[in-house]
Protein backbone atom coordinates (compact mmCIF):
# COMPACT_ATOMS: atom_id res chain seq x y z
CA UNK A 1 0.00 0.00 0.00
CA UNK A 2 1.15 3.71 -0.27
CA UNK A 3 1.78 5.80 2.83
CA UNK A 4 2.84 9.49 3.67
CA UNK A 5 6.35 8.62 4.95
CA UNK A 6 8.66 10.90 7.90
CA UNK A 7 11.52 9.15 6.88
CA UNK A 8 13.48 11.83 8.44
CA UNK A 9 13.00 15.52 10.33
CA UNK A 10 10.98 17.72 7.81
CA UNK A 11 11.18 15.10 5.50
CA UNK A 12 8.56 13.18 3.55
CA UNK A 13 8.25 10.36 0.98
CA UNK A 14 4.94 9.04 -0.68
CA UNK A 15 6.08 5.31 -0.55
CA UNK A 16 4.89 1.61 -1.05
CA UNK A 17 4.69 0.06 2.24
CA UNK A 18 3.47 -3.31 3.74
CA UNK A 19 -0.30 -3.42 4.69
CA UNK A 20 -0.54 -3.24 8.52
CA UNK A 21 -1.24 -7.53 10.14
CA UNK A 22 -4.81 -7.63 11.12
CA UNK A 23 -4.97 -9.17 14.67
CA UNK A 24 -7.56 -10.59 16.56
CA UNK A 25 -10.36 -8.33 16.97
CA UNK A 26 -8.87 -5.84 14.35
CA UNK A 27 -10.68 -4.31 11.76
CA UNK A 28 -9.05 -3.23 8.69
CA UNK A 29 -9.80 0.28 7.67
CA UNK A 30 -9.15 1.79 4.05
CA UNK A 31 -9.02 5.49 4.88
CA UNK A 32 -10.76 7.63 2.70
CA UNK A 33 -10.18 10.72 4.86
CA UNK A 34 -7.16 11.83 7.32
CA UNK A 35 -6.64 15.09 8.86
CA UNK A 36 -3.42 16.54 9.38
CA UNK A 37 -2.91 17.60 13.30
CA UNK A 38 -1.18 20.19 14.47
CA UNK A 39 0.72 17.52 16.64
CA UNK A 40 1.38 16.04 13.68
CA UNK A 41 3.06 19.30 12.31
CA UNK A 42 4.78 20.26 15.38
CA UNK A 43 6.28 16.35 15.37
CA UNK A 44 7.71 16.69 12.14
CA UNK A 45 10.32 18.30 12.75
CA UNK A 46 11.37 15.67 15.48
CA UNK A 47 12.05 17.88 18.38
CA UNK A 48 8.91 16.86 20.11
CA UNK A 49 10.37 13.50 21.36
CA UNK A 50 7.00 12.17 20.31
CA UNK A 51 7.45 10.92 16.96
CA UNK A 52 10.78 9.13 16.04
CA UNK A 53 11.32 8.89 12.52
CA UNK A 54 10.56 6.58 9.91
CA UNK A 55 6.74 6.97 10.85
CA UNK A 56 3.46 7.16 9.41
CA UNK A 57 1.94 9.76 11.35
CA UNK A 58 -1.70 11.03 11.39
CA UNK A 59 -4.62 9.71 13.53
CA UNK A 60 -8.04 11.55 12.73
CA UNK A 61 -9.08 9.18 10.16
CA UNK A 62 -12.43 7.80 8.78
CA UNK A 63 -13.09 5.18 6.13
CA UNK A 64 -14.37 2.23 4.71
CA UNK A 65 -14.18 -1.47 6.58
CA UNK A 66 -11.92 -3.53 3.88
CA UNK A 67 -11.86 -6.94 6.04
CA UNK A 68 -12.41 -7.97 9.68
CA UNK A 69 -9.68 -9.87 11.50
CA UNK A 70 -10.74 -12.90 13.70
CA UNK A 71 -13.23 -12.39 17.06
CA UNK A 72 -14.43 -9.49 15.13
CA UNK A 73 -18.29 -9.78 15.21
CA UNK A 74 -20.35 -6.22 15.28
CA UNK A 75 -18.79 -4.87 12.75
CA UNK A 76 -18.38 -5.94 8.75
CA UNK A 77 -16.59 -5.13 5.61
CA UNK A 78 -18.49 -1.99 4.02
CA UNK A 79 -18.98 -0.07 6.64
CA UNK A 80 -18.32 3.28 6.68
CA UNK A 81 -16.30 4.00 10.02
CA UNK A 82 -14.35 6.65 11.65
CA UNK A 83 -11.96 5.89 14.83
CA UNK A 84 -10.74 7.02 18.19
CA UNK A 85 -6.93 7.64 17.92
CA UNK A 86 -6.90 6.35 22.10
CA UNK A 87 -5.69 2.75 21.92
CA UNK A 88 -7.05 1.65 25.66
CA UNK A 89 -6.19 -1.69 27.72
CA UNK A 90 -9.77 -1.99 29.17
CA UNK A 91 -8.53 -2.85 31.91
CA UNK A 92 -6.41 -0.80 34.03
CA UNK A 93 -8.19 1.45 36.87
CA UNK A 94 -8.67 4.06 35.03
CA UNK A 95 -10.25 3.01 32.22
CA UNK A 96 -12.78 0.91 34.07
CA UNK A 97 -13.35 4.28 35.79
CA UNK A 98 -14.02 5.63 32.52
CA UNK A 99 -10.82 7.74 31.62
CA UNK A 100 -9.36 5.69 28.87
CA UNK A 101 -7.40 8.57 28.02
CA UNK A 102 -5.42 7.96 31.23
CA UNK A 103 -4.85 4.40 30.47
CA UNK A 104 -1.63 3.44 31.89
CA UNK A 105 -1.07 1.38 28.80
CA UNK A 106 -1.90 4.47 26.49
CA UNK A 107 -0.78 5.08 23.08
CA UNK A 108 -1.96 6.79 20.58
CA UNK A 109 -2.97 4.83 17.19
CA UNK A 110 -1.05 7.76 14.48
CA UNK A 111 -0.38 5.65 11.19
CA UNK A 112 -3.79 6.76 9.03
CA UNK A 113 -1.41 8.66 6.74
CA UNK A 114 -2.13 5.60 4.15
CA UNK A 115 -4.31 3.57 2.36
CA UNK A 116 -5.28 1.04 5.41
CA UNK A 117 -4.95 1.38 8.77
CA UNK A 118 -5.22 -1.67 11.39
CA UNK A 119 -7.58 -0.79 14.95
CA UNK A 120 -9.14 -2.80 17.64
CA UNK A 121 -12.71 -2.95 17.18
CA UNK A 122 -13.62 -1.35 20.12
CA UNK A 123 -12.53 2.38 19.19
CA UNK A 124 -14.55 2.16 15.96
CA UNK A 125 -17.80 4.10 15.44
CA UNK A 126 -20.51 3.41 12.54
CA UNK A 127 -20.51 6.83 10.39
CA UNK A 128 -24.08 8.12 10.19
CA UNK A 129 -25.15 8.39 6.63
CA UNK A 130 -25.85 12.04 6.66
CA UNK A 131 -21.66 12.55 8.10
CA UNK A 132 -19.17 12.50 5.09
CA UNK A 133 -15.71 11.18 4.86
CA UNK A 134 -14.07 14.51 4.77
CA UNK A 135 -16.13 16.20 7.93
CA UNK A 136 -15.85 12.74 10.00
CA UNK A 137 -11.83 13.43 9.88
CA UNK A 138 -12.53 16.24 12.06
CA UNK A 139 -14.08 13.89 15.12
CA UNK A 140 -10.96 13.42 17.23
CA UNK A 141 -10.38 17.62 17.15
CA UNK A 142 -14.12 17.45 18.15
CA UNK A 143 -14.16 15.64 20.77
CA UNK A 144 -10.71 17.11 22.37
CA UNK A 145 -13.11 20.16 22.30
CA UNK A 146 -16.10 18.37 24.13
CA UNK A 147 -13.34 16.78 26.07
CA UNK A 148 -12.48 20.23 27.54
CA UNK A 149 -15.81 21.44 27.84
CA UNK A 150 -16.80 18.68 30.08
CA UNK A 151 -13.70 19.16 32.23
CA UNK A 152 -14.92 22.79 32.97
CA UNK A 153 -18.20 21.46 34.48
CA UNK A 154 -19.66 24.10 32.90
CA UNK A 155 -23.27 25.28 34.64
CA UNK A 156 -25.61 27.09 32.32
CA UNK A 157 -25.09 30.97 31.58
CA UNK A 158 -21.51 30.92 32.97
CA UNK A 159 -19.27 33.17 31.60
CA UNK A 160 -16.26 32.24 29.15
CA UNK A 161 -13.24 32.83 27.64
CA UNK A 162 -11.22 30.89 25.23
CA UNK A 163 -7.74 31.49 24.31
CA UNK A 164 -6.51 30.75 21.12
CA UNK A 165 -8.59 30.32 18.14
CA UNK A 166 -7.00 27.77 16.09
CA UNK A 167 -9.00 24.59 15.16
CA UNK A 168 -9.42 23.51 18.94
CA UNK A 169 -10.09 26.57 20.13
CA UNK A 170 -12.96 27.57 17.43
CA UNK A 171 -14.12 23.83 18.14
CA UNK A 172 -13.94 24.69 21.80
CA UNK A 173 -16.16 27.81 20.90
CA UNK A 174 -19.00 25.85 19.56
CA UNK A 175 -18.82 22.85 22.13
CA UNK A 176 -18.85 25.42 24.78
CA UNK A 177 -21.90 27.51 23.19
CA UNK A 178 -23.89 24.21 22.45
CA UNK A 179 -23.05 23.26 26.30
CA UNK A 180 -25.14 26.52 27.41
CA UNK A 181 -22.61 28.88 28.08
CA UNK A 182 -23.11 32.56 28.65
CA UNK A 183 -21.62 35.34 27.31
CA UNK A 184 -18.43 33.91 25.68
CA UNK A 185 -15.28 36.01 24.55
CA UNK A 186 -12.21 34.02 22.48
CA UNK A 187 -8.74 35.80 22.42
CA UNK A 188 -6.28 35.84 19.06
CA UNK A 189 -3.80 37.66 17.78
CA UNK A 190 -4.77 36.55 13.94
CA UNK A 191 -8.07 38.85 12.53
CA UNK A 192 -9.28 36.24 10.24
CA UNK A 193 -9.11 33.72 12.99
CA UNK A 194 -11.38 35.64 15.38
CA UNK A 195 -13.44 36.38 12.48
CA UNK A 196 -14.59 32.33 12.60
CA UNK A 197 -14.41 32.38 16.54
CA UNK A 198 -17.18 35.31 15.74
CA UNK A 199 -18.95 32.65 13.55
CA UNK A 200 -18.63 29.74 15.68
CA UNK A 201 -20.63 31.43 18.67
CA UNK A 202 -18.12 34.35 20.24
CA UNK A 203 -20.43 36.95 21.38
CA UNK A 204 -17.05 39.34 21.97
CA UNK A 205 -13.46 38.72 20.33
CA UNK A 206 -10.19 40.50 21.20
CA UNK A 207 -6.98 40.79 19.43
CA UNK A 208 -4.94 40.76 21.43
CA UNK A 209 -1.63 42.21 19.17
CA UNK A 210 -3.85 45.35 19.59
CA UNK A 211 -5.63 45.74 23.23
CA UNK A 212 -5.23 44.36 26.20
CA UNK A 213 -7.37 41.08 26.47
CA UNK A 214 -7.17 40.91 30.19
CA UNK A 215 -9.06 44.41 30.86
CA UNK A 216 -11.29 43.70 27.74
CA UNK A 217 -12.40 40.68 29.16
CA UNK A 218 -13.16 42.05 32.72
CA UNK A 219 -14.37 45.39 31.47
CA UNK A 220 -13.96 46.37 35.12
CA UNK A 221 -15.33 43.50 36.49
CA UNK A 222 -14.50 40.40 38.12
CA UNK A 223 -13.81 38.33 35.00
CA UNK A 224 -15.00 35.34 33.49
CA UNK A 225 -16.27 31.73 35.39
CA UNK A 226 -14.54 29.71 32.89
CA UNK A 227 -11.41 29.64 30.67
CA UNK A 228 -10.10 27.66 27.96
CA UNK A 229 -6.28 28.22 27.26
CA UNK A 230 -5.71 26.52 23.55
CA UNK A 231 -2.26 27.91 22.88
CA UNK A 232 0.18 26.70 25.80
CA UNK A 233 2.48 29.65 26.31
CA UNK A 234 3.80 31.86 29.34
CA UNK A 235 1.66 35.19 28.18
CA UNK A 236 -1.53 33.19 26.93
CA UNK A 237 -1.93 31.08 30.04
CA UNK A 238 -1.19 34.13 32.08
CA UNK A 239 -3.58 36.26 30.64
CA UNK A 240 -6.11 33.11 30.80
CA UNK A 241 -5.29 33.46 34.61
CA UNK A 242 -6.24 36.99 34.87
CA UNK A 243 -9.64 36.60 33.16
CA UNK A 244 -10.69 34.46 35.34
CA UNK A 245 -12.76 35.62 38.48
CA UNK A 246 -11.87 34.57 42.12
CA UNK A 247 -12.87 30.80 42.47
CA UNK A 248 -13.06 30.23 38.67
CA UNK A 249 -11.89 27.65 36.63
CA UNK A 250 -9.46 27.23 34.14
CA UNK A 251 -9.35 24.43 31.37
CA UNK A 252 -5.58 23.76 29.97
CA UNK A 253 -5.60 22.35 26.80
CA UNK A 254 -2.59 23.92 24.49
CA UNK A 255 0.75 22.65 25.69
CA UNK A 256 3.00 23.70 22.59
CA UNK A 257 5.43 24.80 25.60
CA UNK A 258 6.39 21.85 27.58
CA UNK A 259 6.85 24.28 30.94
CA UNK A 260 5.56 28.30 31.21
CA UNK A 261 6.21 30.70 33.97
CA UNK A 262 2.70 30.78 36.26
CA UNK A 263 1.40 33.67 38.25
CA UNK A 264 1.38 31.79 41.49
CA UNK A 265 0.10 33.95 44.29
CA UNK A 266 -2.88 34.97 41.66
CA UNK A 267 -3.97 31.10 41.51
CA UNK A 268 -3.27 30.77 44.71
CA UNK A 269 -5.13 33.35 46.88
CA UNK A 270 -8.26 33.32 44.24
CA UNK A 271 -8.81 30.06 44.28
CA UNK A 272 -8.52 29.29 41.08
CA UNK A 273 -8.98 25.78 39.76
CA UNK A 274 -6.43 24.86 36.77
CA UNK A 275 -7.18 21.49 35.29
CA UNK A 276 -5.36 19.85 32.17
CA UNK A 277 -7.27 18.33 29.57
CA UNK A 278 -6.03 15.78 27.18
CA UNK A 279 -7.21 14.12 24.04
CA UNK A 280 -11.34 12.31 25.05
CA UNK A 281 -13.18 9.95 26.94
CA UNK A 282 -16.17 8.58 25.77
CA UNK A 283 -17.43 11.35 23.49
CA UNK A 284 -17.27 10.38 19.75
CA UNK A 285 -20.99 8.82 19.80
CA UNK A 286 -22.81 12.56 21.08
CA UNK A 287 -20.50 13.86 18.54
CA UNK A 288 -21.35 12.16 15.51
CA UNK A 289 -24.93 12.82 16.67
CA UNK A 290 -24.33 16.39 16.66
CA UNK A 291 -22.48 16.06 13.52
CA UNK A 292 -25.34 14.14 11.56
CA UNK A 293 -28.22 17.05 12.80
CA UNK A 294 -25.73 19.55 11.57
CA UNK A 295 -25.82 21.27 14.97
CA UNK A 296 -21.86 21.15 14.58
CA UNK A 297 -20.35 23.32 11.70
CA UNK A 298 -17.48 21.89 10.58
CA UNK A 299 -17.45 22.04 7.15
CA UNK A 300 -16.05 25.62 7.08
CA UNK A 301 -12.66 24.66 9.39
CA UNK A 302 -11.63 22.15 6.49
CA UNK A 303 -9.08 24.95 4.53
CA UNK A 304 -7.75 22.29 2.01
CA UNK A 305 -8.36 19.16 0.43
CA UNK A 306 -5.81 17.08 -1.04
CA UNK A 307 -4.83 13.89 -2.29
CA UNK A 308 -2.10 12.22 0.10
CA UNK A 309 0.50 11.52 -2.14
CA UNK A 310 0.55 15.93 -1.90
CA UNK A 311 1.24 15.49 1.63
CA UNK A 312 4.28 16.45 2.11
CA UNK A 313 3.72 19.79 0.66
CA UNK A 314 0.59 20.65 2.52
CA UNK A 315 2.80 19.88 6.11
CA UNK A 316 5.34 22.22 4.88
CA UNK A 317 2.99 24.52 4.42
CA UNK A 318 1.34 24.14 7.58
CA UNK A 319 4.48 24.43 9.61
CA UNK A 320 5.31 27.31 7.86
CA UNK A 321 1.94 28.71 8.27
CA UNK A 322 0.67 32.14 9.06
CA UNK A 323 -2.25 30.57 10.94
CA UNK A 324 -4.56 31.12 7.94
CA UNK A 325 -4.65 27.17 7.59
CA UNK A 326 -7.11 25.56 9.72
CA UNK A 327 -7.75 21.87 8.88
CA UNK A 328 -6.17 20.18 5.85
CA UNK A 329 -7.94 17.02 5.03
CA UNK A 330 -6.06 14.29 2.78
CA UNK A 331 -7.17 11.54 0.66
CA UNK A 332 -5.51 8.53 0.00
CA UNK A 333 -7.81 7.27 -2.74
CA UNK A 334 -7.59 10.43 -4.79
CA UNK A 335 -5.28 10.23 -7.26
ZN1 LIG B 1 -5.11 15.39 16.57
ZN1 LIG C 1 -6.25 1.15 30.72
Amino acid sequence: MKALVLTRANHFEYADTPEPAVGDGDVLVRVKAVGICGSDVHGMTGKTGRRIPPIVMGHEASGIIEAVGPGVSSFSVGERVTFDSTIYCNTCEYCRSGRVNLCSRRRVLGVSCAQFVAVPQYVLYRLPDSVGFEVAALIEPVSVAFHAVRRAAMSLGESVVVFGCGLIGLLIIQAARLSGCGTLSAVDINPKRLEEARNAGADVVIDSSKSDPVAAVRQGGEGVEVGFEAVGITPTVGAAVECVRKGGRLVLVGNISPEIALGLQSVVTREIDLRGSCASAGEYPAILGMIADGRLKLQGLISAVAPLSEGGSWFQKLSEGDGQLLKVVLLPDAE
